[in-house]
């Protein structure tokens, strides 16, 4: 999609480090982490928020889910604990509107978050 940010980068016309890539799904470092390991895991298919996913989506998620834990593994933080989060919509704080897991570790979490 045009004027989208990861569109973009899924075309590779803006750079980013893709630590995981297949037909359906990349999965990039966040350009701004927010904890030693911050990745974004997304969906090559352009959904703009969680509440636009449509039930031929379903496998695509579990899709994304899987990679998540994947990248989790791979990065050495699935045993110590991650946190996968999803904003939703202007008060969840999401500032870009293609849908996204954030993948949080490698330190203590706290909750509630902010
Ligand atoms: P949101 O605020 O929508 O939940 O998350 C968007 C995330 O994308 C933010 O954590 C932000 O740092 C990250 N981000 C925004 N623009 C870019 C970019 O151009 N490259 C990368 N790698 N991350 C980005
Ligand atoms: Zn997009």
């Amino acid at each position: 999609m045009r004027d989208c940010i990861f569109c973009r980068i899924i075309e590779k016309k803006i750079p980013a480090k893709i630590v995981y890539e297949d037909e359906f799904a990349i999965a990039f470092e966040d350009i701004n982490p927010q904890a030693p390991v911050h990745t974004l895991v997304i969906p090559k298919k352009h959904i703009s928020t969680l509440l636009d996913l449509k039930d031929e989506d379903s496998n695509l998620i579990h899709h994304l889910l899987k990679v998540a834990n994947k990248i989790a593994r791979d990065k050495g933080i699935a045993e110590r604990g991650f946190r996968l989060v999803t904003n939703c919509n202007p008060e969840s704080g999401q500032s870009v509107y293609h849908i996204h897991f954030h993948i949080l570790g490698g330190r203590q979490m706290h909750w509630p978050p902010g």
